[in-house]
This record gives C-alpha cells, structure tokens and sequence, in this order.
C-alpha cells in the first residue's frame, strides 16, 4: 500500500472525488452524446413531455389504466401536454411508500405576447414578454429559434418549429451598436435592456398590395397564412416561444463539457426518466414528474403546486383498493423525494460569489444540497439529517460520485426548487441534481461526468430498499 493509499484509509476528513479520475471516460462521453441529442431537439416543456412520452411507449409504458395496475406495470399520466407523471408499480403496496423524482422541462425565455406582430421603420417586428429569470442583455444579437402551438378557431392545434434547420431563417433581436450606447453603458445591468425592448426582428419585405396599410406586417402575415394556414387572431391563442436556436455543443479542448440552452432542468428531467427507464428491481413504486412553471414560481394547472402529483397518486391507491384521505396521507408520508434540479458551481470569474468550502464543483458529482432559498433560508425546504444521511448512504453503496454544497454565498440572493411543495404534501425531500455554469444563459454548461453521476444517482435512489 503506498503511502498516500495507507494515509487515505486512515483520513477522518471529508474528499469530494473528480469524476475525471475515477470513471471510465469512454461511458461518460457516448452517455452524454445521447444527452445532447435530446437537448437539441427538446427546447419546449411541450415537446419534452412528447419526447419523454415517446421514449416511455418504446419500453412498454401506456396512459394509467386501473385495470391494469399490477406489479410492474409501467403508465404515464399526460397532464395537457406540459407535464408528466410516468411510474412503475414497485413490489411493496403504496402504504410503504413511493419513491419520487422530480424535475421541472421548462425553462427561461421569452414568450411571444397575445398581439405580438407590428410594423415599425420598415420592418416586422414580434413583441416578446420574458418568462422566468433572465439577464435580458445575454438575448440580444444572437440566432434565435421560435417553437411552440397556435390554436386555431377550429380548435386545431399547430406545431411550429422556425429556426431550427440549417436551410432555414434564424431571427433576433438586435443589440444597440456601442458607438450609440454612451448613456446605456451607464445604467444598471437590469436597467440597460428593457423587458418591452425585447421585440424580435421579423422581416422587411412589402406585400405586392400597395393599397395596404402594413404591408410588411402583411406579407409576413401571408407567409404564415401559407405555410401553417393561420390568421393574425389565431396569434391570440398560442403558445409561441423564443428560444436559442441551434444545436447543444461538446465544449472544451477535451470536450469536457456540454453546453446548450434549457440544462437547467431538461438535465435532471432527461436523468430521471433514463434512471426509471433502466431501472432493475423496484421495491417501491417510483415515479417521475416533469412539472411545467417552475420558473415562473411552479403556479397553475401543470406547476408542482397544483393538484397533479396528488391526484395520480390516489388513482394509484385506488387502483390498489386503498381510499381516503387518511389513506393518501400515510402513503405520502412514507414516501422519499428527490428534487430534481440544478445548482449554480463556483465560476472562477466570480469566485467571490461563492463560499469556497461549501459551493458545488463542476466534476465532483451530483450534489445534495439540504436546502436553498434565500437569506435565512426562507422558502427553503430544509431536508432532516436522518433523510440526508439516508441518501449520503443510498449513494455512497451505489459508487455514486455527489458532493454536497449550496448554491453562491448567503446574502448574495438564491433560488428555490419544487422541493418545498414536494415536501408540504408529506414526502421526505432533499433537493439534489447537477452543478452548472451560466445557469439562466442561453448557453448553460453542465460537465459530462456529473450528468452521468446525475442518472446514477437517480437511479440507486430508485431501486433504494
Ligand atoms: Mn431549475
Ligand atoms: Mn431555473
């Protein structure tokens, strides 16, 4: 035994590992290739809940059925489209509990506003309102991508995807040139680029009509009209969102790392539906949900503080012969969460945001991160020691790579997670996912080491006893 080995096996002080140095790198690398692919395809909450209900179907999933609830039995419940609940029946009843993944698919934007489209200095102009927190500068002057649906008077819904192709148009929004920002440069960062500022350039071509009024406006209009068959009214009922167009990238000499927009929480989603979709032996019923609206503080009918998860679960119970709210509120009790989300790593550019001994590391592993929130930890769940200790356990027998950490420094600000309503309906929660630089940006960079520790993390909590 060297030395260093010898010292190892007798050290009482805490080492984070380097996935780096301990996993086999060719694994780490074809994992996260299939992980960009889903990244670059999936840029909505809508067409990631199609692609994990696809990916579902493939291994034998099928919309909940109670007639068919039996051990083993795989289902989804599709809520609108925008959230998902997917599960597989464990071997023990839902009275010891399930085990729950949860995730958010949506992520920051900008969204197009109900009357979006106008004309101004001979141009066609879409006026976007931002969803979720976002540096409005980092949205300026670069190729961006719209997707989403337009429902027509007829109720037909319609895909759109505009941007995305090599043979296709980008739009954007364009930045002021510097030789004109003299008084712009002066102001604060959230005061430089106005949320009504953020109007995306659409098109400059006139109607052949010289009668009309807008005649840009109108041939945009007409182009529309041809290629998706809609109306300026059908603009109202739509969701139409700007994103980053383009694809997600390796990034890095040794390509260490994967950068692309919507990480944050498409990498935890993508990791807790690959985890229950390769899982062996499920003691517990286990669950993922994919909830729509966290960004925008988890509201509504497809957000984490809706009625979503409850509901699902007493079908479950019920297709078990189990009833009433006595009943739900045992099986809640019983039951182990992990929040699913990201956390920000300490950025050597701003390593004085960061408290060096606490602040998660790119390369160290999935983190469990007790509670966030801000300031004194307000709207934080703050999860037991006897519930870390329980994972810190389910993740070092799984060879789990996890460090813990909390995101930046106390007073610098903060950032929730679901974890909290996770935790209010009873379950047993503790926030966990990967670190990433740049959250927020178009451009978030997750390592590829974590994103793997991320999916194993998920899956040992899972097949947990
Ligand atoms: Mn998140
Ligand atoms: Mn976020």
């Amino acid at each position: 035994m060297s030395k260093k080995e010898d010292n190892k096996q007798n050290q009482h002080y805490y080492e984070k590992k380097n996935g780096w140095e301990e996993m086999d790198r060719k694994t780490v690398m074809s994992h996260a290739a299939a992980y960009k692919e889903f990244l670059s395809l999936c840029k909505t909450e809508r067409e990631s809940v199609d692609y994990f209900i696809q990916q579902a179907e493939q291994v034998g999933f099928a919309p909940f059925k109670a007639e068919d609830y039996r051990k083993g039995y795989k289902f989804y419940f599709n809520n609108r489209g925008k959230s998902l609940i997917m599960g597989v029946v464990g071997e023990e009843s839902l009275l010891s509990g399930f085990s729950l993944l949860g995730a958010h698919v949506d992520a920051p934007r900008l969204d197009l506003k109900a009357q979006p489209l106008y004309e101004d200095d001979g141009m066609a102009l879409l006026k976007t309102h931002y969803y979720g927190g976002i540096k409005k500068y980092q949205w300026l002057s670069i190729p961006l991508a719209i997707h989403g649906v337009i429902v027509l008077e007829s109720g037909e819904a319609k895909r759109i995807v505009l941007g995305e192709a090599d043979d296709e148009p980008v739009f954007t929004i364009a930045d002021l040139l510097p030789h004109l920002a003299k008084d712009q440069m002066l102001k604060p960062m959230n005061k430089a680029v106005e949320g009504e500022g953020l109007n995306v350039l659409l098109g400059a071509i006139p109607c052949e009509d010289k009668e009309e009024e807008s005649r840009i406006k109108s041939n945009v209009m007409n182009l529309l009209h041809a290629r998706f068959g809609i109306k300026e009214e059908d603009l109202i009922s739509a969701e139409l969102e700007v994103v980053p167009s383009g694809r997600a990238r390796d990034v890095g000499l040794d390509e260490a790392f994967i950068g692309g927009y919507g990480q944050d929480d498409r990498i935890c989603a993508y990791a807790a539906a690959e985890a229950l979709l390769t899982a062996g032996e499920l003691k517990h019923s286990s669950l993922v949900l994919l909830s729509d609206k966290e960004e925008i503080g988890s509201n509504g009918n497809t957000g984490a503080q809706g009625r979503f998860l409850e509901y699902s679960v007493a079908m479950m119970a019920q297709a078990e012969g189990l009833h009433g709210l006595s009943v739900m509120g045992s099986i809640m009790d019983r039951s182990k969460a992990l929040s699913a989300d990201v956390s920000a790593a300490v950025d050597p550019n701003y390593k004085n945001l960061f408290d060096k001994y606490n602040a998660p590391e790119l390369g160290k592993g999935i983190l469990l991160t007790k509670y966030t929130g801000s300031g004194g930890k307000y709207e934080a769940n703050d999860a037991s020691a006897e519930y870390m200790g329980e994972i810190r356990r389910i993740f070092n027998a799984g060879g789990v790579i996890w460090q813990a950490g909390e995101l930046g420094k106390i007073d610098q600000g903060g950032g929730g997670t679901i974890a909290m309503y996770l935790a209010q309906l009873g379950i047993e929660t503790v926030d966990s996912g990967p670190a990433l630089l740049g959250m927020h940006s178009p451009f978030e960079i997750a390592d590829k080491t974590d994103i793997y520790n991320t999916y194993l993390g998920y899956k040992v909590f899972l097949e947990r006893s």
